[in-house]
């Protein structure tokens, strides 16, 4: 993975930096010890290690803002981090960067049920917020399947997903308000508790900006009050075209689950083996529809989709009975990817999105790659909204597996572009789809995106090395060409 160069400057002044922040920060917020350096060397994405140059540990926006401005003054790199869970290399650090852990602002700071709402700092974990108001009856939706680990702060950073998202929608939607932090130490405030803001919508800009644009010190996430019923059914299939059809017919016939989920037999007996959710053996494809509302709209709705599932071939089909026994279900498809990582040293975790349509043609032409590069491939996507979660499986001790991994997965990512998809449905571009940018996107478009960026963060100290394959130089950017003294585009206006 070819990262920035790193400047051997700044990386001789470790001792100078450090000594700076500790009078920053309180001296044990500030970590330059190479071996305790060694627990932030990566995030999820484990096959890219690199050690930082220090980490530092701010406990509030003052500090976060302290820390920022000096590393601005200093042109120092900073690589924000929450849990480290990321699975596309977004947290994983630079040889001549400062990590800025934001773990020690982890306190919820207010719940007003009365607005719906609750202000977090950025280190509270997705699923504390969900606890927090569960007795009042109140719970946060979007839930990544880490939500026991990742940062409601790393959430807004990566607009993350999860299995509830198809009809409560991504962090996106669940955002009302951010306080941030800009490289040059400005603190901002983009929305609040209300419900939108004027002006252009630079919450939407950073949210899902992958630490590029600035630091997420507090977050006001919309609170949903828990539905009535949920109840979950799980279907068997002997062919992943037939579940697919299913749940082209579910969205079909005009119905939005809570959430709608698929796995293949690999995927399967990896989660059963894990945790023993009485899922079908013989089936070649499950899936996971969860519905829920009033009672009466819940029984409704499941009576029409167990019509469906049965219309298209399902041959085993279960509904739960009981919050054990939709939770028991859902166990299962949480600890797929762990479940995995049983049965292989090493997977290799994707995430593109397609249109629902294309699922049987995908996952065949899947099957032919994993021929291909000789790897074996589980997958569990989040069907309902067309996003795939493939697991190449391969190990890493073996010579050139890891590079046969990469070469599927990237393969894997073309096909879902190709088809009318996108590179990415949740786990962000990071290192791992940074150099596949350009399959999706004109170099006039990546352009347009670095140059915001560069109104954010001119001299590129936020996270390079991430998301953009090129780096430009702002400057380079901004500059305006003039031939023969005409300008381009003269009925265009100029400030
Ligand atoms: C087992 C497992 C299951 C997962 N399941 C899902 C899933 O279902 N859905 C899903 O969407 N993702 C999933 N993920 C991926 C990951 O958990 C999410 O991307 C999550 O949002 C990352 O949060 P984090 O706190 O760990 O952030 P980190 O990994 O620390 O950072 C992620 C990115 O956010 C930036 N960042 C972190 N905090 C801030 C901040 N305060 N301000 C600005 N930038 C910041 C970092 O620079 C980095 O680019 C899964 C990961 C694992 C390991």
């Amino acid at each position: 993975m070819l990262m920035p160069a790193p400047d051997t400057n700044t990386i001789a002044q470790k001792a100078r930096l450090a000594a700076a922040l500790a009078e920053l920060l309180p001296p044990e917020s500030v970590i330059a010890d190479p071996i305790a350096l060694k627990a932030y060397e990566s995030d999820g994405l484990t096959a890219y290690r690199q050690s930082p140059l220090l980490v530092t540990l701010p406990r509030t926006t003052a500090e976060v803002s302290a820390v920022l401005r000096f590393c601005a003054e200093n042109k120092v790199k900073v690589v924000p981090r929450g849990a480290g869970t990321s699975l596309s290399g977004g947290a994983l650090p630079l040889a001549d960067g400062v990590v800025l852990g934001l773990g020690k602002l982890n306190k919820i700071l207010e719940i007003d049920l009365e607005n719906r709402c609750a202000v977090v700092q950025p280190g509270v974990q997705n699923l504390a917020i969900s606890n927090a108001v569960a007795t009042a009856g109140f719970y946060y939706a979007p839930d990544p399947s880490s939500q026991i680990a990742c940062t409601i702060g790393g959430n807004v950073a990566e607009n993350s997903g999860g299995v509830h998202c198809l009809k409560y929608g991504l962090t996106t939607n669940n955002l009302l308000g951010l306080e941030v932090v800009l490289i040059n130490g400005e603190v901002v405030r983009f929305g609040g508790k209300h419900l939108d803001a004027g002006g252009y919508d630079l919450m939407g800009v950073m949210t899902g900006s992958e630490g590029l644009l600035g630091v997420v010190t507090e977050v006001t996430v919309r609170l949903l009050k828990r539905p009535e019923t949920a109840r979950a059914l799980v279907a068997g299939f002997p062919s992943s075209e037939q579940a697919g059809a299913a749940v082209a017919a579910v969205i079909g016939a005009g119905i939005i689950p809570a959430g709608m989920e698929m796995m293949d037999r690999p995927a399967i007996h990896a989660a059963e083996d894990f945790v023993h959710a009485d899922y079908p053996l013989d089936a070649e494809a499950l899936l996971i529809v969860e519905l829920d509302g009033p009672a009466v709209e819940c029984n409704h709705l499941l009576t029409s989709v167990t019509e469906i599932v049965r219309a298209n071939g399902a041959t085993s089909l279960r509904v739960s009975e009981s919050e054990a026994e939709r939770l028991k279900i859902w166990a299962g498809r949480k600890a797929a990817f762990p479940a995995v990582g049983r049965i292989s040293p090493d997977y290799y975790c994707m995430d593109g999105t397609i249109p629902r349509r294309r699922l049987p043609e995908v996952l065949q032409r899947m099957a032919e790659l994993s021929k291909k590069y000789e790897l074996r491939v589980a997958n569990v996507f989040h069907a309902g909204d067309g996003n795939l979660h493939p697991l190449v499986l391969y190990d890493a001790n073996k010579p050139g597996e890891l590079e046969r991994a990469e070469h599927f997965g990237a393969d894997i990512l073309r096909l879902c572009v190709e088809v009318g998809g996108v590179l990415t449905g949740e786990h962000g571009v990071g290192v791992e789809k940074r150099d596949l940018m350009p399959e999706m996107f004109t170099e006039l478009d990546l352009d347009q995106q670095i140059r915001l960026k560069c109104a954010f963060d001119p001299d590129q100290l936020l996270n390079p090395g991430k998301v953009f394959p090129n780096l430009h130089r702002c400057a380079e950017l901004g500059r305006m060409h003039v031939r023969g003294g005409a300008l381009p585009h003269p009925e265009l206006p100029r400030f």
